[in-house]
């Protein structure tokens, strides 16, 4: 590694969406349930649509908006309808838009912990970017651990964090529901959170918000030390576009816009955000369906003796094999074409279509029998 490198980054392993397996094998067939995404692409008159849009009103040879206001205003309704939130509590003032969530957590750390002592504190199993985005840098990670029969925090832990470490920590990282246990936030981990000094920055992603319709966009706005960010690539199934959003008090929002890039969203993908936003009923018209493959893939995975299965309210599944190896499950699916991810010492698995699911249990029951 050249001199002119951190000798950090050169320990940092880059992160990789698709985990790496053994021998290269092509089945026919390939359910793409390792990353959360929505298994249905936007409707077909959605993409006419938008690609009417690219024709006819997006200029390639400029820059895009970069103000997003059209985006904020649009996000802005959007969040507000779908919370305990009254009309008029939430403005534009509110909102911050992304290049995905991924930049926002960048900024979040840009802008609390750069260039001074300073931690951000997890709970693992959880989301990777967090500790990946930090390291990169330079910012330290504090990580605790969890309830292995509820996957809730260690709080006594996160106490304990909280007041002994020699960095001290700018950031709390709460994901709701959980990546990838899939549990939604409890009182006693709300109430902890509430109780953190001001000094600290709690931010709550609520990445799969649509699936459990629990948020605390509400703390956001009210708290001076709350964030809440959400993403349009999983419910809203426009994870190709990257776009993620932030609700904070105008403070807060006003010094995620400053270290920003200037054109951070490009034309394209605001126009699709826009129109998901304006047609999403039809677009989070799959979100019931999500939810019933969801509780019938927990069914069925809980009636299997040898696997251990977590509830969830999200998109996904978590469980753990008790009997075969992680690797020896993840490489037997992955060899019959279904993808899932291998994390946090279990098996995270996307609910698809009801076909890709019946797929699933099948090759499970292949796997484990
Ligand atoms: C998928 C996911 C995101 C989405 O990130 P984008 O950059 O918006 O695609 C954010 N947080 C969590 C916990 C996720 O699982």
């Amino acid at each position: 590694m050249p001199t002119f490198i951190r000798p950090d980054l050169q320990a940092l392993a880059a992160y990789s969406s698709h985990a790496p397996v053994g021998e290269a094998h092509a089945p026919e067939r390939v359910d793409a349930l390792d990353t959360n995404e929505s298994s249905y692409d936007l409707p077909v008159f959605l993409k006419e649509k938008l690609a009417w849009e690219y024709q006819n009103q997006i200029s390639a040879n400029r820059y895009p908006d970069g103000d997003h206001l059209a985006l904020k205003e649009a996000i802005a309704r959007y969040v507000q309808t779908t919370s305990p939130l009254a009309e008029g509590d939430l403005t534009t003032a509110h909102i911050t838009v992304g290049n995905g969530s991924d930049e926002l957590i960048r900024s979040l750390l840009i802008a609390t912990c750069v260039g001074r002592p300073a931690a951000i504190l997890v709970a693992e199993p959880t989301f990777s970017m967090y500790g990946i985005l930090a390291q990169t840098l330079g910012v330290e990670v504090i990580r605790i651990g969890r309830n292995e029969a509820t996957f809730e925090i260690d709080i006594e832990a996160a106490q304990a964090a909280v007041e002994n470490t020699t960095a001290p920590i700018r950031m709390v990282f709460m994901v709701s529901p959980n990546s990838p246990t899939g549990n939604g936030l409890t009182v006693a981990e709300l109430d902890w959170l509430r109780q953190l000094p001001q000094e600290i920055l709690t931010v709550v992603d609520e990445a799969y918000f649509e699936f459990c319709q629990q948020t605390t966009v509400a703390e956001a706005i009210a708290r001076p030390n709350w964030v809440v960010t959400r993403t349009f690539s999983k419910a809203f199934r426009l994870a190709a576009h990257r776009v993620g959003y932030a609700v904070s008090t105008p403070e807060i929002i006003q010094v995620l816009e400053k270290v920003r890039l200037p054109y951070n969203l490009p034309s394209f993908s605001q126009s699709a955000a826009l129109l998901v936003l304006h047609h999403s009923q039809a677009v989070l018209a799959t979100v019931d369906e999500v939810q019933s493959e969801r509780d019938r893939l927990l069914t069925s995975l809980n009636s299997c003796s040898t696997l251990k299965v977590w509830p969830s309210v999200a998109n996904f599944v978590y469980c753990r094999p008790i009997t075969k190896t992680l690797d020896a499950v993840f490489e037997a699916l992955f060899q019959q074409g279904t993808h899932i991810r291998k994390t946090g010492g279990g098996l995270r698995i996307t609910v698809g279509t009801p076909e890709e699911n019946t797929r699933t249990l099948d090759h499970l029951e292949h796997v484990l029998s």
